[in-house]
């Protein structure tokens, strides 16, 4: 049968109670029988040697050992009642050890002098004496695990490892119970991959840490094939075929421009192009820092389809961004007589009514705006490619919105906030991965300094430095106003201590409840330099382009994740003018708060820090990644499984290219796996 199929609930397992199955459904999700064998170990520990205290390394103080019991005696209190039992025994190397019997004074019987026992204990030395107070003893070396890898469960409630282990071994003693294999043949031989029923088998009960691995390698390949064939067939992914051409229109924007593109530009385009082309509807993603020219990209590949007579949406995720995007459309676009319109919810009226007949005829080639640009009222002709900027700022329903304007136009979601490989592979199963890597030249890089609170007034110089040679600044704090409880800095009171600071340097104060109106005239000003420094909490997080902001200082950094202090960073060193960031974390900042914050002094690189940002964190905290929902994985890990990851989504990949029904025999098992929701999405 197939591990799926076993649907017997857990309370049907004998020895298994309300309580203990209760525990079973609430702590561990576990239901059925197969989701019991499905249970991945959190961790195993190695029994296969014996070890003796005089084999301790390192970190490591646990031995599992032969003992023979020497003598007893007690101390501590003062009558009989109030003493612990203390058992000199001696381990296999010779070395004693002190058992200490808190409250098992009982033990004095049972572990006789001469008698001969086998032990697990975590063991210290205190004045020169080895000690253990947390050890079991068994009768027999299978009793105690020796000689065996043990698995590690996780816990709840009435559940012990030892009931646990208890409940797995009756299921799998059932000697009529075979797995089926899950894969189709070939590919256990490509990959040395065990036979389905061995990994299962042996992930409960391994002899060596090399099945632990190897089964799971097998499990985890198992579920990541599923789960991208799954995902590929619910957005009916098909591979590419058209070799493309650059049009004209393209060729007279690049040639035209100040600079030229980049490796990685290029090879976008590329890869973007090829997409157009082709007769599925594009579903990419191109990631890469602030700065290193996506935009640039969309404007580019959008010539390709205007060229062929079509409609592009471009979409941000504020009016400030939409704004500043289509003034930049208009100098690079309209010279080729390229028609524009740009639509959000504040245009309104007779000019909106005249814009949205425009759009409606197919007098205009390339509407910008808002998420209001997918309101009922606005209707394209023929839109073909649709462009997000900052993708993780839309839901996914907005997304749907805008893909139901057009007959499944192509797709373009730009990011600069770079999703590490293995999220980017796993979450959208048909998504494919554009990245720019390098920036252009002349860029100068950031400067990073971690501040604490003593050197606070060296920054405040630092930066006033920089006014003085007419730079400007940005002060991001977490609060708009501070609830009085927390203690922390907020833009509504630094607001009025920087004017102090820097008397005679004009500022404004800018956050989520200041009217959109106000913030553009506030922006405005900022970019002709009438104000020199902005106080804002992380609205700016996103798309401000104001080339002589040298200087970034956030506050209360470690509030902040590393994703998010990435994107504020991006704010500065927008032209070729040396910029700085300052990260001001609390003196009671803890080792591992550091070392994250560190991670930002290191590095510039994005996908460096994105993927720093998911081994710190895990995948549950990424942007992203929880409406998602195709992140349950019992076996694989997105953290270190990048290689299987690659192999699961080319191999589905290839079967879904010769085989998109899974009606072939040799498929036929993925088919019902995937039907009986095996992938949990
Ligand atoms: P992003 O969207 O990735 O933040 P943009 O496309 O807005 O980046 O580009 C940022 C700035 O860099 C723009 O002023 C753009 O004209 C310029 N730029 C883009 N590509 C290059 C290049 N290859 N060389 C020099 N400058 C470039
Ligand atoms: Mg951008």
């Amino acid at each position: 049968m197939l591990l799926c199929e076993l649907t017997t609930p857990i309370e049907r397992l004998a020895g298994v109670g309300k309580v203990r199955a209760a525990d079973y459904r609430e702590k561990l999700q576990v239901s059925t029988f197969a989701d019991l064998l499905s249970l991945s170990p959190r961790a195993y520990e190695d029994r296969t040697r014996l070890t003796s205290i005089k084999d301790l390394r390192g970190e490591d103080n646990t031995i599992n050992t032969k003992i023979i019991v020497v003598s007893h005696t007690y101390f501590g209190g003062f009558r009989k009642g109030e003493r612990t039992l203390k058992i000199i025994v001696k381990d296999l190397s010779g070395t004693k050890l002190s058992l200490l019997c808190f409250g098992r004074n009982f033990l004095e019987k049972t572990l006789s002098t001469g008698s001969v026992w086998f032990i697990n204990a975590t063991v210290s030395t205190y004045n020169g004496e080895w000690q253990s107070s947390s050890f079991s003893v068994f009768r027999t070396q299978e009793e105690a695990g020796i000689g065996r890898v043990i698995p590690i469960y996780p816990m709840g409630g009435s559940l012990t490892q030892k009931s646990i282990r208890k409940d797995i071994k009756t299921i799998l003693s059932n000697k009529y119970l075979t797995f089926d294999d899950e894969l189709p043949a070939h590919l256990y031989d490509k990959y040395s991959l065990m036979h389905t029923d061995s990994a299962i088998r042996l992930m409960h009960d391994p002899r060596t840490m090399e099945e632990v691995r190897a089964s799971r390698k097998t499990l985890a390949f198992t579920e990541l094939l599923l789960m991208e064939l799954a995902l590929m067939r619910q957005s009916g992914y098909e591979k590419a075929t058209v070799k493309s051409r650059i049009s004209d229109l393209e060729e007279k924007l690049i040639s035209s421009l100040p600079f030229t593109l980049t490796a990685d530009q290029l090879k976008c385009l590329d890869e973007i192009r090829s997409d157009l082309d082709n007769q599925k509807a594009m579903n990419r993603l191109l990631q890469g820092d602030v700065g290193s020219g996506k935009t640039l990209i969309a404007w580019i590949s959008s010539l390709h389809e205007i060229r062929k007579g079509y409609q592009v949406a471009f979409m941000a995720p504020t009016e400030l961004l939409a704004r500043q995007h289509a003034e930049k459309a208009a100098e690079l676009l309209e010279p080729l007589g390229v028609r524009i319109a740009f639509i959000t919810g504040d245009v309104k009226g007779k000019g909106r009514k005249l814009l949205l007949e425009a759009l409606a005829r197919g007098d205009v080639d390339i509407a910008i705006g808002t998420h209001a640009l997918f309101s009922k009222d606005v209707v394209f002709r023929k839109l073909k490619y649709v462009i997000i900027d900052e993708q993780h700022r839309f839901g996914v329903e907005q997304r749907l919105a805008l893909t139901g304007k057009g007959d499944i136009p192509h797709l373009l979601l730009m990011t600069a906030t770079p999703i590490p490989r293995t999220l980017a592979l796993t979450m959208f199963g048909d998504l494919q991965v554009s990245s720019i890597h390098t920036m252009p030249q002349g860029r100068k890089s950031i400067i990073t300094y971690l501040v604490k609170e003593e050197n606070r007034q060296k920054m405040y110089q630092t930066v006033g430095v920089e006014f003085k040679r007419g730079h400007q600044a940005y002060f991001v704090y977490p609060r708009i106003e501070d609830e009085g409880e927390s203690g922390l800095r907020d833009v509504t009171n630094m607001f009025e201590y920087l004017k102090k600071e820097y008397p005679d340097v004009p500022s404004a104060l800018i956050h989520s409840k200041i009217s959109e109106e106000d913030k553009i005239r506030i922006l405005t000003s900022f970019r002709k330099g009438e104000i020199s420094y902005l106080v804002a909490t992380s609205v700016i997080e996103v798309g401000i382009d104001i080339p002589k902001a040298t200087c970034i200082i956030i506050e209360h950094a470690e509030r902040f994740g590393l994703a998010a202090l990435h994107q504020l960073r991006g704010r500065v060193g927008r032209s070729s003018l040396q910029s700085y960031c300052f990260l001001v974390y609390s003196d009671s900042l803890s080792e591992d708060g550091k070392a994250r914050l560190r991670v930002m002094k290191e590095s510039t690189d994005g996908f460096y820090i994105a993927e720093k940002d998911l081994e710190i964190r895990g995948p549950g905290e990424m942007a992203g990644s929880r409406q998602s929902g195709f992140l349950r994985l019992r076996y694989a890990s997105l953290v270190n499984d990048l290689d299987l990851i690659e192999i699961a989504k080319k191999e589905a990949m290839e079967i879904i290219a010769k085989d998109r029904g899974l009606i072939s025999t040799e498929n036929y098992m993925l088919r019902l796996l995937i039907s009986k929701g095996y992938d949990n999405t």
